[in-house]
């Protein structure tokens, strides 16, 4: 069956004090998690220390005691996640001439969480730069300009928005029973994806790096807006749907309508802010298809701009060519001394 993303939307944001509990409707039938690339990356990097241990890798960071002193994290916690970022294969473990010291190298797969990181980072520098000014300046080695990447279609290069994208399932469709207990953040996360360089990509993980908050933006995305649609379509707890919601109406990410007066209810449109975690939220569904699809998307996409299927690709805006790491530089935005983190340098 053919979903398409048409969401009317009605721009402007809504605050937090005009959320009231919607009605607690408990069902029984938990319908499992959607098979979905994205939550795959998600699982990796919504865990706040694995985000910052992967970004700090893409400045260039490699050992152990350089991890450390960058992001001042427990070593018990540094061993654990090194090894487990090193299981899932985003890192391999690289012999050194000096003693018996290790590095830890980004894998093919763990460099190509790049584009999507810096999909998060313009959506951050967007909407959640604090000074209006992002910390980052890219400038792309390729074309020599500074770039401002977008996310777009591999077939046409056009950006690509909600509204020009249809779905239909694809052969790795299926859904699969929740685990209890994954999808939930200790509360105290929250802050630490904000430790050592200031970062758009925190900022906006903050928002969707709690895996039941990306997965009601998701629903957004596939057109589902009504409490009790998202509610059977997730299986989510009527708490937890709750604040989900009234969090991403403060966040700005929805707004809420009145569609019924009695008994009230309210469905949750995308705004303009919340549209814009689509090219994100596309880039990463890339990388898990690309990575841990077995060459099965659970979703295949249509591009309705030129008709034709197509994946996400994060290009620069100048030269229109793929963004990989090794062809990035960065220009800091910000005083360095303030966040005792490294001067500006390339990530090669
Ligand atoms: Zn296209
Ligand atoms: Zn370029």
């Amino acid at each position: 069956m053919a979903r398409s993303a048409t969401a009317k939307i009605a721009p402007g944001r809504a605050s937090s004090r005009d959320v009231v509990p919607q009605r607690a409707k408990v069902t029984s039938l938990v319908r499992g998690e959607r098979n979905c690339s994205v939550a795959r990356m998600l699982d990796i990097v919504s865990d706040a220390w694995a985000f910052l241990i992967i970004r700090e890798a893409f400045f260039g960071t490699r050992t152990f005691e350089a991890f450390r002193s960058a992001l001042e994290i427990p070593r018990a916690t540094l061993t654990d996640r090194l090894r487990k970022l090193t299981r899932l294969e985003i890192f391999r473990q690289v012999p050194t001439h000096v003693g018996r010291r290790k590095e830890y190298r980004l894998t093919k797969m763990g460099f190509d969480l790049y584009p999507s990181f810096i999909a998060l980072m313009q959506f951050g520098d967007r909407w959640l730069s604090v000074n209006k000014r992002p910390p980052l300046i890219l400038v792309h080695r390729s074309c020599g300009c500074e770039s401002r990447p977008i996310v777009a279609c591999s077939e046409c290069s056009s950006e690509l928005e909600v509204r020009a994208v249809d779905y239909r399932d694809g052969p790795g469709a299926g859904r699969q029973p929740s685990k209890p207990g994954r999808n939930t953040r200790r509360a105290s996360d929250g802050s630490r994806f904000m430790l050592g360089r200031p970062s758009s990509v925190s900022r906006a993980l903050q928002i969707i790096g709690d895996k039941w908050s990306f997965m009601v933006v998701r629903e957004a995305f596939f057109g589902n807006r009504r409490y009790d649609k998202i509610q059977s379509e997730l299986g989510i707890a009527p708490n937890i749907l709750t604040d989900r919601l009234s969090r991403l109406v403060a966040q700005g990410i929805f707004h809420r309508r009145l569609y019924q007066r009695a008994p009230e209810r309210y469905e949750y449109l995308l705004t303009d802010m919340g549209r814009d975690l689509y090219g994100p939220f596309i880039a990463m569904l890339a990388w898990g298809d690309r990575w841990h699809s077995k060459g099965k998307p659970p979703l295949l996409l249509r591009h309705s701009k030129c008709e034709h299927d197509f994946h996400a690709s994060v290009i620069c805006d100048k030269c229109h060519k793929p963004i990989v790491a090794a062809d990035m530089q960065y220009k800091l935005n910000y005083d360095p001394k303030e966040y005792g983190a490294l001067g500006p340098r390339s990530i090669t």
